[in-house]
């Protein structure tokens, strides 16, 4: 917006000069000026955009009718990479195919290829996916990122804080983007963010008023000024705005907004809603985490409200989903089954030195089994595999062996000596 000074000057809404004989301001829109520094800099970034070609469809997106996959296909590829989470995946396969048609649908518009009656605007789509850590919620998005040939960037909510506080300017959630497709303003206003732990920046409502609650409510509204798609100045290096900085304007109306949270504690939420109770320390893990699971099920946006989200930012996350906490089978499946699973990446790294990695079941099972007792879940399953595999990868290429092979055995023996059971960060 235009600031005046005390003394009535006119400022550039972008850079925050003063009008001077030299840069002159001109009024883009009603109320919103700029100065000719910073004219001359839109219009060549436009330029270069304009000569950035289109990059070629990736193999396997399937691109075809309207230009991107269909949900069944999304899905498809969802499965190589992701384990488990069957409903999480059909949401996500669904909101984006919706949100690229919208898109499709605004191109059609501006190239005054809409029909004149079609009136019926297809709404944003943000996702919101609730489930606990290490589960897959930032693969999910990732993998999705990867698919759809789109800039992607994950940010953590937790850095934000309202203007003023130590932390980071909301806008600056889209400065990660632009950097992600070398400032390219054009392909940014289409790619997804992937914001990591919103619970975390849910209100606190055991907070004292004399507080600010400066990281909780402040940030959700400022972050419902991107979810709701408007144009924001974007500090390019992030951190905090400063007057003398060079804005860049982005327009948020097609970028896609994921969300991922842990919201511990909102099973409770969902159990006093539904007049159930969770079970207390009495019972054994299992059960627990099994009934934690049944109730993340029934996650409904009322529960996300009275866990401390705005219901104006939940208003605006319209596919909610939830994570289920991976099991042993899962697990197991983790270590081998995706197309990048850990176990294939260690027996590339062999292949490599001309030797054949194996590992038995036993082998797996046990690296299950201790990501299962140290609580590391599945984000544990990389750093054991790495504990297991320092010694063979540091003897096995200057030795005369075509295969090497991993069991039970070698596993504990291994995690033995690391004292891995020390180590492993137990949260
Ligand atoms: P979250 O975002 O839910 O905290 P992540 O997506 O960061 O969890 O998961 C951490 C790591 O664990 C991933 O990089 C991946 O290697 C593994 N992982 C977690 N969940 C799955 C899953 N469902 N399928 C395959 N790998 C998974």
């Amino acid at each position: 917006m235009p600031t005046k000074t005390g003394n009535s000057t006119q400022r550039c809404a972008m850079c925050g000069a003063n009008e001077t004989k030299a840069t002159p301001l001109v009024q883009v829109f009603d109320g919103l000026s700029l100065c000719t520094d910073c004219i001359n800099f839109i219009d060549q970034a436009r330029d270069m955009q304009l000569k950035v070609k289109k990059a070629p469809a990736k193999k396997g997106s399937a691109r075809k009718g309207l230009g991107i996959p269909k949900p069944k296909e999304i899905n498809a590829f969802l499965d190589q990479y992701v384990i488990g989470q069957e409903e999480a995946k059909k949401y996500m396969s669904v909101a984006v195919y919706n949100h690229y048609k919208r898109i499709a649908q605004m191109e059609a518009a501006a190239e005054g290829q809409k029909s004149e009656d079609d009136d019926v605007d297809i709404e944003k789509s943000n996702i919101i996916l609730v489930g606990p850590t290490g589960t897959g919620k930032t693969l999910l998005a990732k993998t999705i990122a990867r698919l759809l040939d789109v800039p992607f960037t994950i940010v953590d909510a937790t850095v934000l804080t309202e203007a003023g506080y130590v932390g980071e300017d909301i806008e600056s959630l889209l400065t990660r983007l632009l950097q992600a497709c070398d400032y390219d303003v054009e392909r940014a206003q289409k790619g997804i963010v992937f914001i990591d732990e919103i619970d975390k920046i849910a209100r606190k409502s055991d907070n004292p008023s004399i507080t600010r609650d400066v990281s909780g409510e402040g940030v959700q509204q400022g972050l419902l000024k991107l979810l709701e798609g408007s144009t924001v100045l974007v500090p390019p290096n992030g951190g905090r705005k400063h007057p003398e900085q060079k804005m860049i304007p982005v327009d948020t109306k097609n970028i896609l907004f994921i969300c991922g949270g842990a919201f511990d504690g909102i099973e409770r939420k969902i159990a006093s809603r539904l007049n159930t109770h969770v079970v207390g320390y009495g019972h054994d893990e299992t059960s627990r985490k099994r009934q934690r699971d049944n109730l993340m099920r029934y996650v409904m946006p009322q529960d996300l409200k009275s866990f401390g989200l705005i219901p104006e930012i939940i208003g605006r996350l319209p596919v909610l989903t939830s994570m289920e906490s991976l099991d042993k089978k899962a697990l197991r499946r983790i270590l081998t089954e995706p197309k990048n699973a850990i176990i294939r990446q260690y027996q590339r790294l062999f292949e490599m030195d001309g030797v054949k990695l194996e590992f038995d079941d036993s082998a797996l099972d046990t690296i299950v089994d201790k990501a299962i007792e140290y609580k590391l879940g599945a984000r544990g399953l990389r750093s054991i595999v790495e504990t297991v595999m320092v010694d063979a990868m540091y003897d096995v290429p200057s030795q005369p062996v075509d295969t090497f092979k991993v069991d039970s055995a070698y596993v504990l023996d291994k995690l033995d000596k690391a004292h891995f059971d020390k180590t492993a960060m137990t949260d």
